[in-house]
C-alpha cells in the first residue's frame, strides 16, 4: 500500500479564522464543542483549472448548514468565496479539492454552548478520482427521518453513520454502502447521490431526507439538455432488478458508474457515458479564476 501522507503533517497553508496559517499550525483545542457534540458543518468543493465549480452555491450551503444547527457562520458568502480562492492560490493549486468547515469552539462545554465562538477553516489538497470501479453493498444504517436529525444540513454528525457503513462495506470487499432512507426507499451512498436508468428514463430518489447535491442538480440539467426524461421519486430497492444502468454523483465522486450492488452486476451504459462526458466538459470549461480574489 502506498505510504499515507498524514493530513496534519503537510506543507502549505490553511485559511483559519481570517488568516493564512502554516498547514501544521492549523490546530484546535481538544475541548472543542464541535468535537464533543458534533456542532460542526462542512463543504466539499472541487476546483478545475483554478476555479471552484459552483463556488457560491457551496459557500451559501455552508452558511445555511450552520443556520440549521443554530449558528451564524461569521463570514458572508462573498468573503467565503474570496477566502477559498485565496487559499487555493496560496497553495499553488489548480485542480484540487476544497474543504471549508465551521464549528463551535472551546469557550463552553456541555450540551448548551450559546456563547461559543464559531470557527471557520478552509483547507485544500490535490485529490484524484474518489471512486474507482465502484461497487456497493447494502448499508448497516438507514438515513434518518427529517424529524429525527437536521437532514438538510451538511452536518459532520450525520457522517457518523456513513463512516460506520463505509467501513463495513470495505470490510466486505465493496467500495461503498447503498443507504436506504427511514422508510426503506433507496437514498444515496455515504457521500454521493444516486441515479438509475430504467428503459431509457433516468430515475433518482426524491431528496426529502438527504442532501440534494449540487452535482445531482447539475446532472439533472445536463440530462434534460440531452433530451433525457428525469423522474425524481421514491424508489423501492426491489426496482433495482429492472435497472440497466446506475451511477452516482457528488463533488468528490463527480459522475461515477456503479459496477455492482451485492450480487447484481451493471454495465456502463450509453446514458451514463454521455453524462460522464457532459459533466467533464462542463467542469473543464470553467472560466479562469477571477483575478480579484485576494491573497489574504
Ligand atoms: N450526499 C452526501 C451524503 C454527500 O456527502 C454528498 C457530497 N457533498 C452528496 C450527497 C453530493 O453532494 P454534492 O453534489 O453537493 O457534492
Amino acid at each position: 500500500m502506498a505510504e499515507l501522507l498524514p493530513f496534519d503533517d503537510r506543507d502549505g497553508y490553511i485559511w483559519y479564522n481570517g488568516e493564512m496559517v502554516a498547514w501544521r499550525d492549523a490546530k484546535l483545542h481538544v475541548l472543542s464543542h464541535g468535537l464533543h457534540y458534533g456542532s460542526c458543518v462542512f463543504e466539499g468543493e472541487r476546483a478545475y483549472g483554478g476555479t471552484v465549480f459552483k463556488l457560491t452555491q457551496h459557500s451559501q450551503r455552508l452558511i445555511d448548514s450552520g443556520k440549521i444547527l443554530g449558528f451564524d457562520v461569521p463570514y458572508s458568502v462573498a468573503e467565503l468565496d474570496a477566502a477559498t480562492m485565496a487559499v487555493i492560490r496560496k497553495n499553488g493549486f489548480s485542480d484540487c479539492y476544497v474543504r471549508p468547515l465551521a464549528w463551535r469552539g472551546s469557550e463552553q462545554m456541555g450540551v448548551s454552548a450559546q456563547h461559543s465562538r464559531i470557527n471557520v477553516a478552509i483547507a485544500t489538497w490535490e485529490w484524484g478520482a474518489y471512486y474507482s470501479d465502484l461497487t456497493l453493498t447494502r448499508a448497516l444504517y438507514q438515513r434518518p427521518a427529517p424529524n429525527t436529525a437536521p437532514v438538510k444540513s451538511k452536518a459532520a454528525g450525520l457522517y457518523m453513520i456513513c463512516t460506520i457503513c463505509k467501513h463495513d462495506a470495505e470490510r466486505k470487499g465493496f467500495g461503498d454502502a447503498l443507504m436506504l432512507d427511514y422508510r426503506g426507499y433507496l437514498a444515496e451512498t455515504t457521500g454521493a447521490n444516486l441515479f438509475l436508468v430504467i428503459d431509457g428514463v433516468l430515475h433518482t430518489p426524491a431528496p426529502d431526507c438527504f442532501l440534494d447535491g449540487i452535482t445531482r442538480r447539475t446532472v439533472i440539467e445536463l440530462a434534460r439538455q440531452r433530451g433525457y426524461e428525469v423522474v425524481e421519486r421514491h424508489i423501492r430497492p426491489e426496482e433495482l432488478e429492472n435497472v440497466q444502468e446506475i451511477f452516482v454523483t457528488g463533488t468528490a465522486a463527480e459522475v461515477t458508474p456503479v459496477r455492482a450492488i451485492d450480487e447484481m452486476k451493471f454495465q456502463v451504459g450509453p446514458i451514463t457515458s454521455s453524462l460522464v462526458e457532459d459533466f467533464r466538459a462542463l467542469t473543464r470549461a470553467q472560466p479562469v479564476a477571477a483575478a480579484t480574489a485576494r491573497a489574504s
